[in-house]
């Protein structure tokens, strides 16, 4: 009678956070209701772990309260000192932990099958396929970190990498074939069976570089969701199989967004490689017409004080030099001069989608003055000035004309169009795919070389002045 109260009440509460997730989702979706979406999946998330306490016969407490205080404390501690700039790289890091956490429950309901615990077909299929994924996204993610914190500075290309990834992953599904088949399997093949998944996570995310990452990443989150609603209905978890649903339908539509960002299909991303590494200097500068033409804030202040529509373009070094704040002030004052300003916001700007959104929301940007590529693109043509900053592979030109580039393809901000062009950054580095800006050798470019929070404070100084 007590079993069945509690079950019904656990079945109750997940049921509530269910609709939170769901409702959270939906919030998440406009920058205005994000923050409170994200408080209402957590508060979820909450409901969810404390109700799993009531399950009866609950066994393990105690090692249950040390994994949570082992997650918890390292995930408080890392979340409330992360700078803002690191925070791609930690949202990739969390999300490999969440397709780790799917993977081991499966390798736990695996290990027990090996040691005579009968699973149904179903169950341990579902449990192979979650263990694939979750183990994938896991290794996946953790490159995926690496690049992003630049402890990989480059795409490894290797030999045959295409054959040996194929071939690992046929190893992979044949290895789970046989443990959904004989079911009990020795767990030294369990062993291998995941080995062989983090191995193949890893190969086929090493080569991805440049303009691919985005992709990749949000392909990840979504197959992070996949195996936590695998897991779900391993343990007949209601909340896990809801949120996992979730997260997996929702990885996948933003995978698509980006790809369609970046103009290639998903295949074309897995399977090919490119890309230095950010920051590195440029060295081929094969093609390239004109030279470095450097202005100073002041006179790049008046240019932006007399003009009459000024379009910014924030970019990652934005989010590096947290000038979003100085960037906002610089807009006020263009605007009390009456010019008419807007932000040009490319879909994967920065480290992480939304990214620029999301600095520009933290700054009070008002959403109104803040466009997308397709809205704002035919107006560069119009405008006077275009300031870049901290943006380079977004606003590179090459895009459009060389096939060889490992952009090539991917739509960019027409900056190159503006009437004039105002590029901050701190010297010759490159952008996240480490090819060079024919942009900043035009006619019409300007650079003001120097961090992004500095030149924005100097060009709202210039402008005060006149
Ligand atoms: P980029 O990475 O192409 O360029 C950033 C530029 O900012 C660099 O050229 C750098 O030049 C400059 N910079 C760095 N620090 C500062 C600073 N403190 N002050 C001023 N400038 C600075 O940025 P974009 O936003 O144009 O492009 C994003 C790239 O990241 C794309 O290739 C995208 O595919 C990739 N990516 C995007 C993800 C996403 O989800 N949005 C995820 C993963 C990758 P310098 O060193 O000379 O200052």
């Amino acid at each position: 009678m007590i079993d069945n109260w509690q079950t019904f009440l656990i079945e109750g509460i997940y049921f509530l956070a269910a609709i939170l997730f769901i409702l959270g989702l939906k919030k998440m979706s406009s920058p205005v209701t994000a923050r409170g979406g994200i408080i209402w999946a957590g508060v979820g998330m909450i409901l969810a772990t404390l109700a799993t306490f009531l399950t009866p016969h609950l066994s393990n407490l105690d090692l249950i309260v040390i994994a949570i205080i082992l997650g918890a404390t390292p995930a408080w501690w890392s979340a409330k000192k992360v700078a803002m700039a690191n925070m791609p790289q930690m949202i990739a890091l969390y999300n490999g932990m969440g397709g780790g956490a799917a993977a081991a429950i499966a390798g736990v309901e695996l290990i027990r099958a090996s040691a005579g615990h009968e699973l149904s077909n179903t169950v341990q299929t579902l449990a192979v396929l979650g263990a694939i994924i979750g183990t994938i996204s896991f290794s996946g993610s953790i490159i995926a970190f690496a690049k992003l914190q630049g402890l990989i500075k480059k795409s490894l290309l290797f030999n045959k990498q295409q054959i040996i990834n194929l071939g690992l992953f046929v190893f992979l599904l044949v290895l789970g074939a046989v443990i959904v088949y004989i079911g009990s399997v020795p767990v030294i093949v369990i062993i291998l069976f995941f080995l062989v998944a983090l191995v193949f996570g890893v190969l086929v995310t090493v080569p991805i570089g440049g303009a691919d990452m985005p992709v990749v990443i949000s392909l990840f989150n979504a197959l992070t969701g996949l195996a936590v609603a695998f897991e779900g209905f391993v343990l007949s978890n209601a909340a896990m199989i809801i949120a996992g649903t979730v997260v997996g339908a929702a990885g996948t539509l933003l995978t698509q967004l980006m790809a369609r960002a970046m103009n290639r299909p998903i295949s074309n991303v897995l399977f090919s490689g490119f890309g230095a590494a950010e920051g590195q200097e440029a060295s081929d500068n094969a093609g390239i017409e004109g030279s470095l033409k450097p202005i100073d804030a002041t006179d790049a202040a008046i240019m932006m004080a007399y003009a009459e529509q000024v379009i910014i373009v924030p970019g990652y070094g934005m989010a590096v030099a947290q000038a979003q704040h100085k960037i906002w002030e610089l807009t006020r004052a263009l605007i009390e001069r009456d010019v008419r300003v807007k932000f040009a916001i490319h879909p994967v700007a920065g480290r992480m989608p939304g990214h620029m959104n999301v600095l520009l929301a933290e700054a009070g940007v008002p959403y109104d003055i803040i466009f997308d590529l397709e809205e704002i693109n035919a107006e560069f043509e119009q405008s006077d000035v275009a300031l870049v900053i901290g943006a380079n592979d977004v606003v590179n030109p090459i895009a459009r004309t060389d096939p060889n580039s490992p952009i090539y393809g991917m739509p960019i901000l027409s900056v190159d169009k503006a009437k004039n062009v105002v590029v901050i950054k701190r010297g010759k580095g490159t952008g996240f795919s480490g090819v060079e800006n024919h942009l900043f050798y035009a006619d019409n470019t300007r650079m003001l070389y120097g961090d992004g929070q500095k030149m924005a404070g100097e060009l709202l100084q210039g402008i005060k002045e006149l």
